[in-house]
């Protein structure tokens, strides 16, 4: 228990920048050599086996594989944000050409507890529901708290989360003795297979109802809407989610609550582009500010910065405002950069003044409003037509 978890990509042997076809192939190959009835007894293969089928749930699903890339482990430990790594993991099209249309392993009852399908009758977590919130670009540099409405399940007080009328209980169903579940055994390739599937005739609650609850219809718990306060931390990214414990869906027998997962979106700023803990941003500068020096004014998400640009500045100069950019949300004492690039604006509409003195400065910095003229010129004049127009002194250094 206590050795090292090995990395999810190393396991499938896969890279991180694989894509779903290319896990899929590496998971299958490895599901193949290891599964456990393929190597009956054999404990190495079922280690390898299931630690291959873990790094499979994970990295087969978009949002459990970001958890991953972004907290490591650590985003599915107790406590993570990420939950159980198996929960919601589909394998049957994986088995179902593997082992020949041998459709749900239950991974649950394989790799003992904690899993979704256990006795019907031990406490059962409830499942985590997920909950999207829009903010802007400063509230997610800030933080904030926002308010949401979610679908909550409040246990019926009526039968008090059984489903079974005043009165009455539910009875054990007959056909899985309250197990929740039925064994299937089947001939294939492999030799006999088992699998576990949940009871057709409770449909995995191990209980029937006879008669039922008149308030939750037989449910146990009656649906509301509910608002909650979601606070969400500086630092935050688009795709992120913020776990509330125990606003999921409620547990059964006695198992606790799920957690609420509040997955947020931030709107695009008019101004601004971040990537990580960076901000980027375009600022227009005038000729004049750039070719004599001079002090601009540059907007940050934390107010209007002023900023010192040296004599001869060109388009496209960048600068850098440090710790002018979106604190980091693992250490909110860090703060990232904000990057400015100047963008030497064009004057477009000129007085005659303007004008007057634009063509003065332009002859002051060596007539380049007529340099094409003077090529032509010079062309009429000496040299042979469609030759080089400069080709006299370049012939001498690279010619014969
Ligand atoms: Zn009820
Ligand atoms: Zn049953």
């Amino acid at each position: 228990m206590a050795e090292t978890k090995r990395d999810y990509y190393e396991v499938l042997g896969v890279d991180k920048n694989a894509d779903d076809a290319a896990i899929k192939k590496a998971y299958r190959a490895l599901a193949k050599k290891y599964h456990p009835d393929v190597n009956p007894g054999d404990a190495e293969a079922e280690k390898k086996f299931k630690e291959a089928s873990e790094a499979y749930a994970v990295l087969s699903d978009a949002q459990k594989r970001q958890q991953y890339d972004q907290f490591g482990h650590a985003a599915f430990e107790a406590g993570g944000m990420g939950g159980n790594p198996f929960q919601g993991a589909d394998f049957s099209d994986i088995f179902s050409d593997l082992f020949g249309g041998f459709g749900s392993f239950d991974f649950s009852s394989f790799f003992g507890g904690g899993g979704r399908r256990g006795s019907s009758n031990a406490p059962r977590r409830g499942d985590d529901i997920v909950s999207d919130v829009r903010i802007t670009f400063e509230e997610a540099v800030f933080g904030c708290e926002k308010e949401i409405t979610i679908p909550f399940k409040e246990v019926c007080a009526k039968c008090n989360g059984t489903g079974a009328k005043a009165g009455t209980s539910p009875e054990t169903c007959p056909q899985c003795q309250g197990r929740g579940q039925v064994v299937h055994q089947r001939q294939s390739f492999l030799g006999i297979m088992q699998s576990v599937e949940p009871c057709p005739q409770c449909q995995g609650t191990g209980k029937i109802i006879k008669e039922k609850c008149p308030d939750c219809y037989g449910a146990g718990y009656i649906s509301q809407r509910k608002k909650i306060k979601v606070m969400i931390p500086a630092g935050i990214d688009n795709g992120q989610s913020v776990r509330i414990r125990e606003k999921g869906e409620p547990g059964k027998n006695g198992g606790g609550r799920g957690d609420l997962l509040v997955r947020v979106t931030i709107s695009r700023h008019p101004a601004f582009q971040r990537q990580d803990t960076t901000i980027f941003s375009t600022v227009p500068v005038s000729f004049s500010q750039a070719a004599l020096g001079s002090e601009i004014l540059i907007d940050t998400v934390y107010g209007k910065v002023i900023q010192k640009i040296k004599p001869g500045t060109q388009t496209g100069a960048r600068i850098r405002l440090q710790g002018k950019g979106v604190p980091s949300l693992r250490d909110p004492s860090f703060k990232g950069d904000h990057y400015v690039t100047l963008v030497v604006e064009t004057p477009e509409k000129l007085s005659a003044k303007a004008k007057d003195l634009l063509l003065q400065l332009d002859q002051e910095l060596g007539d380049t409003l007529n340099s094409a003229k003077r090529y032509e010129e010079s062309v009429k004049g000496g040299e042979k037509p469609g030759g080089k127009s400069t080709g006299k002194k370049k012939k001498g250094l690279f010619g014969k």
